[in-house]
């Protein structure tokens, strides 16, 4: 099912060495496949745990404590044996340098947890925030399992442990759900935040009453109304929205509607015409017929086959053959890529043509 795997980009992708295409293909392959993306949690782990060693430094009396002990487990082994004695003569060195690597690695979780301490950071940027059941009109802590409620003239700003940082604004209720090295997660039950993520993808999540937001390197707006309706609106890098199955990416410069009954609607670039967004809402969330359908495919731009390719997977097969259509007679149909193929909605023919189309769409 997944003819290009992306092992051997992982590294580069981490460090950020590739180009902007590459790099949302990496990123996009690891929303799809466990192999990867379990290859890509241990490349992320390695590297935070890299970034983050050189600004630590344990304490003396610990060094002297793990010195005292070598010496004494040396002195223990019993000369008296030759055998035991030939072990015994080399295995302080091993002793040495696995200390130390359990100390780095200590060192580095405390840290780690120490500076986030399960929790985040919050600063009321405006007016007074309520954190779990307390008030603070300067700084405080969101611990995993509370809500953050601003009133209608109150603003904050959650730290996103080392990666990022959300702002909260006014009217919202944001529930910190995970804080952990390799997930963090925030729950927006109400309202509107906008999150900035300086991270490998994957590491930032939200989940909301339509669809759970994953962060793919990015920043964004993500609201939700009063009756669990979402909105997304992408300022750069790429959010993937799922639930159920049903996948939307949006790109920097594209939105997403969401619903509680749905999930995610067709993403659409903002600069598409009123008729086009109004048509694929009703197609999205109105049950909206071969009509609103004409009008998509007669609004469609080159650039709008991003919206045309999500809907292939969405309507049935007589609809799909006409999307199909509109696509090849805006963009054309790259080789390797069959009608046959896209009817049956080969996700390798599926892949390979978005990916050729990333130079039309952004
Ligand atoms: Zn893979």
């Amino acid at each position: 099912m997944f003819s290009r795997h992306v092992t051997k980009r992982l590294s580069a992708y981490c460090h950020g060495e590739l180009s902007g295409a590459e790099s949302r293909r990496v990123a996009e392959h690891l929303l799809k496949c466990d192999l990867c993306r379990r290859e890509h949690e241990e490349i992320k782990t390695g590297i935070l745990m890299a970034e983050q060693l050189p600004h630590v430094s344990a304490p003396e009396s610990l060094w002297s404590e793990i010195e005292a002990l070598l010496e004494e487990r040396s002195r223990a082994v019993d000369p008296a044996v030759g055998r035991s004695f030939a072990a015994g003569a080399r295995w302080p060195r091993f002793a040495i340098v696995g200390a130390a690597l359990v100390v780095a690695v200590g060192m580095f979780f405390f840290y780690y947890l120490r500076s986030t301490g399960g929790s985040w950071s919050v600063t009321a940027l405006e007016g007074t925030v309520q954190i779990g059941s307390n008030y603070t009109t300067g700084t405080g802590r969101l611990e995993v399992g509370e809500l953050l409620v601003t009133d209608d003239r109150s603003r904050a700003r959650i730290g996103v442990g080392l990666i990022g940082q959300v702002e909260v604004d006014p009217n919202s209720r944001v529930r910190l759900l995970e804080a952990r090295m390799t997930e963090n997660r925030l729950e927006l039950e109400r309202g509107r935040l906008q999150a900035r993520i300086s991270a490998p993808p994957r590491l930032f999540f939200v989940n909301t009453p339509s669809a759970e937001a994953i962060d793919l390197g990015c920043a964004y707006t993500l609201e939700v109304d009063d009756d669990g309706k979402g909105f997304l609106r992408v300022t750069s890098g790429w959010v993937a929205l799922v639930r159920d199955g049903r996948e939307s990416y949006v790109p920097r410069g594209a939105m997403c509607s969401m619903r509680p009954d749905v999930g995610p609607g067709t993403p659409y670039f903002e600069d598409v015409s009123d008729k086009f967004r109004r048509a694929l809402e009703l197609m999205d969330f109105e049950n909206g017929g071969d009509e609103a359908l004409q009008t998509v495919l007669a609004e469609a731009r080159a650039r709008d086959t991003f919206s045309l390719w999500h809907l292939l997977a969405r309507v049935e097969e007589s609809r799909r053959s006409l999307v199909f259509d509109r696509m090849v007679a805006l963009v054309g149909l790259p080789s390797g890529v069959t009608r046959e193929s896209v009817m049956r909605l080969d996700k390798d023919a599926l892949e390979r043509w978005k990916e050729e189309l990333y130079l039309v769409w952004l």
